[in-house]
């Protein structure tokens, strides 16, 4: 608002009268341009203003005396007035009409001469332009930070190590326990299984129950095994809908009790799958050791490729069931 320059605003072709101009001419001149107020001037300088008010007085004064028209200009006009300077600001104009409560406010140059004028109405109309703007200005603001907001939130999310469906570890902190178990394995022998654990018929189950209805199982479905876990025990996302159960200090046999214990607790829930020909949602899982035969596996990639592998024959052996690796 500081910045506007009072000039931009103001109306430019503004003609003053003389003092000595009849009244007559004023009232033709002011109707006929629908003008709201006339500026009297003296050698260029604005001295004076007839508004409409004054129209209305001199009128009523008129049907007493009609050579009230014949008198001059400075005879009702009101005087002295207040002007503003080509280099003041909307905002001093708004300060300025305000306080001396004026509708209308002459610009004048360094000289003191007539520039133009400014009406309340061409301050109200700058003002509110100015609040659209500075509107415009906030919400493109809040835009530009959303999008940062949404941004830093996806960094914040792609170094985090949960997953954000299904609750559990994502795939970025297996790597991370894999790789740590696995080094304390290879070092002193310590055993440990790892369970890939596969959702059965789960495509059908989204195409026919919904694919929020498939996030809502997904969720269940973790949270079903972790109940089943022990506290050393870990569970990540794999991807899509297959989990991988880090269980450590355990042999292959154990693991596996486990895992149908978890393949069970999950059947047993009862969650309706009728696209299933077991009726209700089920899953499976392959187990596989990292130490066999006394000997630990090369990388931890080996042990989820053999619990794949496994994973693969509870498929075939009729899903909602665990199997070993060979
Ligand atoms: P199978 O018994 O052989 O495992 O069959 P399946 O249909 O479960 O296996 P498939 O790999 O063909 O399909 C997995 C489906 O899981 C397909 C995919 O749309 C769905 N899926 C993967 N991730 C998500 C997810 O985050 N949410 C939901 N709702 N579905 C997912
Ligand atoms: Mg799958
Ligand atoms: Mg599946």
């Amino acid at each position: 608002m500081k910045e506007i320059k009072i000039t931009d605003l103001m109306t430019k072709e503004v003609k003053g009268v003389e003092r000595q101009t009849p009244l007559r001419e004023i009232v033709e001149s002011m109707t006929r341009q629908r003008l709201s107020c006339k500026l009297v001037t003296d050698q260029g300088a604005p001295v004076g203003i007839i508004t409409e008010r004054d129209m209305v007085k001199l009128l009523l004064r008129t049907a007493e005396d009609p050579s009230m028209l014949d008198h001059p200009a400075e005879e009702l006009m009101s005087s002295p007035i207040v002007t503003l300077h080509s280099d003041e600001t909307l905002y001093d104009a708004m300060v300025v009409s305000r306080a001396e409560k004026l509708r209308h406010l002459p610009i004048v140059d360094k000289n003191g001469s007539l520039l133009g004028l400014v009406t309340q109405a061409d301050i109200a109309k700058a003002h509110f332009h100015v609040i659209e703007i500075q509107a415009e200005m906030i919400e493109k603001a809040i835009h530009e930070r959303t999008i940062d907001l949404r941004e830093a939130n996806a960094e914040l999310q792609a170094m985090s190590l949960e997953d954000a469906l299904m609750g559990i570890g994502n795939r970025r902190a297996m790597e991370v326990d894999l790789e740590h178990t696995h080094a304390s394995s290879l070092r002193n022998g310590r055993q440990y299984c790892v369970a890939l654990a596969d959702v059965d018929y789960f495509k059908k189950y989204n195409d026919h129950y919904g694919h929020s209805a498939g996030d809502e199982v997904l969720r269940v479905v973790a949270q079903t095994f972790e109940e089943c876990m022990r506290k050393t025990d870990r569970i990540y996302r794999y991807g899509g809908e297959e989990v991988l159960l880090l269980l450590s200090d355990t042999d292959a046999k154990g693991a596996l009790i486990f895992m149908q214990r978890a393949i069970k607790a999950l059947a047993e829930r009862g969650i309706p799958h009728c696209k299933s020909p077991y009726g209700f949602l089920t899953s499976s899982a392959g187990v596989a050791a990292a130490v066999v035969d006394g000997k630990c596996r090369a990388t931890w990639h080996e042990v989820v490729e053999e619990a794949d592998k496994a994973l693969y024959r509870a498929k075939e052996a009729n899903r909602n069931t665990a199997q070993i690796a060979a």
